[in-house]
């Protein structure tokens, strides 16, 4: 079965395809900008014996997600596992929020997802089957200050989830959402370590996720076997939200 991952280069991504490898998965690997270590990763997937190719394309233009999946689907064949994960960010204070950095994270993390999401279901309707798995964040459920353009990209997926698996439940095709918490990725080195210890004292688990926790999330929505679960947002935050 064949998986698609995008944004995998790097960060929750990249331990997502490697998740999805090693439970048997072929996976191909989207990127945007990081060739090098989407290559990287693409050799350490295929040493797991499976199949594994890189496929350029922003996503966040539908033309490249267009491009994207047909190119996939002539040298890979169909996709019956989209996991929906590239996303940036562009915080600040909403009276200071320029429009351009507004809809570039509404473009990256939302917009992005429809596009994907409307490639890949044609043929997981006429297969009677797909896994589609959103990644969301806490952010998209509690809202947070100097980042409103991620929160309402971020609750807008979580609304997304729950009207496709409405519309493809009875197709065999379950769509769910993964809200991580603090996860120690690029998005968040970039925090200054005060802010990154106030988040820390947020978190009953007392520790930052890592990405491999996200992955360990996402692979359970894509298991053949867990078809009844659909429409649903699991949080791996350390028990941060709890909601
Ligand atoms: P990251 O380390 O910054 O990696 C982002 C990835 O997304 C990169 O592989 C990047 O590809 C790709 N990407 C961005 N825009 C893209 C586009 N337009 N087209 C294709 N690929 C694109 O971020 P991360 O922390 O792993 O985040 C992954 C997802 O988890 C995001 O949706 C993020 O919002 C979500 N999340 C993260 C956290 C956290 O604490 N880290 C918390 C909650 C939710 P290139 O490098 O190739 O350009």
């Amino acid at each position: 079965m064949l998986a698609l991952v995008t944004g995998a280069s790097r960060g929750i991504g990249r331990a997502i395809a490697l998740e999805l490898a090693h439970n048997g998965y072929d996976v191909a690997i989207n990127y945007n900008r990081s060739k090098e270590s989407a290559e990287s990763l693409c050799e350490e997937i295929k040493s797991l014996g499976v199949n594994a190719k890189i496929f350029q394309a922003d996503v966040s233009i539908q033309e490249e997600a267009a491009r994207l999946f047909s190119e996939i689907k002539s040298s890979m064949g169909s996709v019956s596992v989209l996991v929906n994960n590239a996303g940036i960010t562009r915080d600040n204070l909403l009276m200071r929020m320029k429009p351009e950095d507004w809809l570039a994270v509404i473009n990256s993390n939302l917009n992005s997802a429809f596009y994907c999401t409307r490639e890949a279901i044609r043929d997981m309707a006429k297969a009677k089957y797909g896994r589609i798995i959103n990644i969301a964040s806490v952010v998209g459920l509690t809202g947070n200050a100097g980042q409103s353009n991620y929160a309402a990209s971020k609750a807008g997926i979580i609304g997304f989830t729950k009207s496709a698996a409405r519309e493809y439940a009875s197709r065999g095709i379950t769509a769910n959402a993964v809200a991580p918490g603090f996860i120690e990725t690029s998005m968040t080195e970039v925090l200054k370590p005060e802010v990154k210890e106030n988040i820390l004292k947020s978190i009953p688990v007392g520790a930052i996720g890592r990405p491999e926790d996200v992955a360990k999330a996402v692979m359970f929505f894509a298991d053949e076997r867990n078809g009844y679960i659909t429409g649903q947002v699991l949080a791996v935050d350390g028990g941060m939200t709890m909601c």
